[in-house]
This record gives C-alpha cells, sequence and structure tokens, in this order.
C-alpha cells in the first residue's frame, strides 16, 4: 500500500532514494565550482574503418576528477547538469577541450586526422548561442569545420521547433558533420530523417548484444542492424556501430556495410596521450 500512499510521501520513507536525493544535491551544488576549477577532463575514443582498422574519429568523453568520490562518469553528472543549466557552459567547455585536441591532432597527422566527435546535449542543441559559439571555438582553435562532429540523440533532433533545426542547418553549411548517437533507442520518424541535416547514424550498443557470437547470432537482432544500415545507405548517411566488443560483432558489421565501429574491442576511451599514440599506430 505504500503505492497509494502518493510517490511523494514514499520518497520520505524510503531512506535509500532520500540518501541518492541528498548526494545528487551535493554534486549538482559543487558543479559550477569545479567547472571554474577544472576538475572537468575528456577522454577520448577511437572511431575504427571497419575495412582497414584506421582510426577515422574520436569521441570526445567527459569525465569529473571529484577531490572526494574519485573519478566520476557522465552518467553520475550530465543528467543534473542538464537540470541546473549547467551543461550550457560545461558542454561549451567540453567543445573546446576537444576542438584543441583535434587541432593538435591536425597538425600531427595533416589529412590522416581524425575528426572530433562531441555530444551536444538536449539543452545546448536549443541554446541560441550554439552557432556562433562553435563557429567562435572553431576560429579561436583554428580546426577545420569538417574535423568536428557534434552528437545529438533522436529526441534532441525529432519533433523539434525549428530554431533548434536551423541552427543544425547554419553548422552543417558552415561544414560541421552532424551525428545522430544512440540511434535506434529512441524514436524517430524515419521519413522525417531525409530532411535532417544529418551525416552519420550511429547504431546503439544494445544492438551488438545479439551479435555477439558468430555461431549463435540473434537473426532479429541481425536483421534489424542490417536494416538501420540499409536505411542510412539509402538516405547517404555513413554508420557507427557503438558497444563493438567481440570480433563477431566487428565481422558482421563490416559484412553488411557499416564503415565505422566503437568500442572496447577496438580500444577503451583513454587519455589524449595514450589516444595520440593509438592514432600515430592506426594512421590511414
Ligand atoms: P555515448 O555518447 O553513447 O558514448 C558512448 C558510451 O559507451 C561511453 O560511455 C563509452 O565509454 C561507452 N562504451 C564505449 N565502448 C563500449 C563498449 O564496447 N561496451 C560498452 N558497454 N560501453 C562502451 P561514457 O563515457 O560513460 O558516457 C556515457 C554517456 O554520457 C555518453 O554516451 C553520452 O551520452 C554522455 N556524455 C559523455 N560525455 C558527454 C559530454 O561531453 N556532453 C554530453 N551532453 N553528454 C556526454
Ligand atoms: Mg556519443
Ligand atoms: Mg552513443
Ligand atoms: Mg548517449
Amino acid at each position: 500500500w505504500a503505492k497509494s500512499a502518493g510517490k511523494g510521501r514514499w520518497a520520505l520513507f524510503d531512506p535509500d532514494r532520500n540518501a541518492t536525493e541528498v548526494a545528487q544535491f551535493h554534486l549538482s551544488a559543487k558543479m559550477p565550482a569545479a567547472l571554474e576549477r577544472e576538475e572537468f577532463y575528456v577522454d577520448y575514443q577511437p572511431l575504427i574503418g571497419l575495412r582497414d582498422f584506421c582510426v577515422v574519429g574520436v569521441e570526445a568523453l567527459v569525465r569529473w576528477a571529484h577531490p572526494e568520490l574519485g573519478r566520476l562518469g557522465p552518467d553520475r553528472f550530465i543528467g543534473l547538469a542538464e537540470e541546473t543549466g549547467l551543461i550550457v557552459p560545461l558542454g561549451r567547455w567540453v567543445l573546446r577541450q576537444a576542438c584543441r585536441q583535434a587541432k593538435q591532432w591536425q597538425d600531427e597527422f595533416g589529412s590522416a586526422a581524425p575528426f572530433v566527435s562531441v555530444n551536444l546535449a538536449v539543452r545546448q542543441s536549443r541554446d541560441p548561442k550554439l552557432v556562433d559559439d562553435v563557429a567562435a571555438i572553431l576560429a579561436e582553435t583554428g580546426l577545420e569545420p569538417s574535423r568536428l562532429q557534434l552528437e545529438l540523440t533522436e529526441s534532441a533532433i525529432m519533433g523539434t521547433a525549428d530554431e533548434p533545426l536551423d541552427a543544425l542547418r547554419a553548422l552543417s553549411r558552415m561544414g560541421v558533420r552532424i551525428a545522430i548517437d544512440d540511434f535506434g533507442t529512441g524514436y524517430s520518424n524515419l521519413a522525417y530523417l531525409r530532411h535532417l541535416p544529418v551525416h552519420e547514424l550511429k547504431i546503439a550498443g544494445s544492438f551488438m548484444e545479439g551479435l555477439r557470437d558468430a555461431e549463435r547470432a540473434d537473426p532479429v537482432d541481425a536483421r534489424i542492424v542490417g536494416t538501420l544500415v540499409d536505411l542510412a545507405h539509402a538516405l547517404g548517411l555513413t554508420v557507427t556501430a557503438e558497444g563493438v566488443e567481440t570480433q563477431a560483432q566487428a565481422r558482421r558489421m563490416a559484412d553488411i556495410g557499416c564503415e565505422t565501429g566503437q568500442g572496447y574491442l577496438f580500444a577503451r576511451p583513454g587519455s589524449p596521450v595514450d589516444i595520440t599514440a593509438f592514432i600515430a599506430e592506426h594512421l590511414d
């Protein structure tokens, strides 16, 4: 009968939930100062060409080196930052870091340099200053616009008002690549996709589950993934498979024409130093 007492009251009597909320509140409150003190840092994970195993791109993934709690992954704080709005300055900071890093790769590796792929939260995609911010950061860092990709989830891109779409079109005209992240987990109006300024679909890692072993591949997962890749190609988009952990998954995705893969099989997210070494060993 606890539920019939109403959600709010139930929460009062749930010590675990209460503790979690207090902890979350503390994290939220500490984030602005943490951003000032540069407690956040960015790891990078390669996107690998499934035909030649060269590094095509690198995704920027933010982390928080919390002075008491140690290293926190984005799942601990991105949602909170979205709620408080801190995601806008935090996201801008990540974008600047990532563009600076990618500029170093541009200088070091020339035409073989990977693009950097940066996650954009829903709130950032609705921020009226987004296009100006991106343009300013590209100008300031000297990174070629074609070496920047922005990842948005389906919910950030679909069924939105016109303004965010106009922003994406403006970014696309600048030469910035747009990717849909975790594709297949949200709701997408597939017909609508063709009107969006999108260059790449990233197929969510959950679809890789059924392809883990070659002998025991799940036929439904295999067909869904094949259909998604065909759809992307029909729309002129490239495809990245996320969460590739086994050889069988990489092989299957290559067989159905998926261009790139990202996952622990190839490389875990790592520091700029480690990932720079990885790129140098896997140059186009
Ligand atoms: P995402 O954008 O889908 O990023 C991929 C996530 O999958 C990363 O988790 C990565 O470490 C993890 N991953 C990579 N390969 C594998 C694999 O083979 N197996 C498994 N099981 N996982 C793999 P991470 O770094 O914890 O990031 C989680 C999410 O946090 C990201 O998902 C993204 O949505 C969000 N995020 C990360 N950085 C940022 C950021 O700067 N801004 C925003 N708005 N969101 C971010
Ligand atoms: Mg992503
Ligand atoms: Mg993803
Ligand atoms: Mg995600």
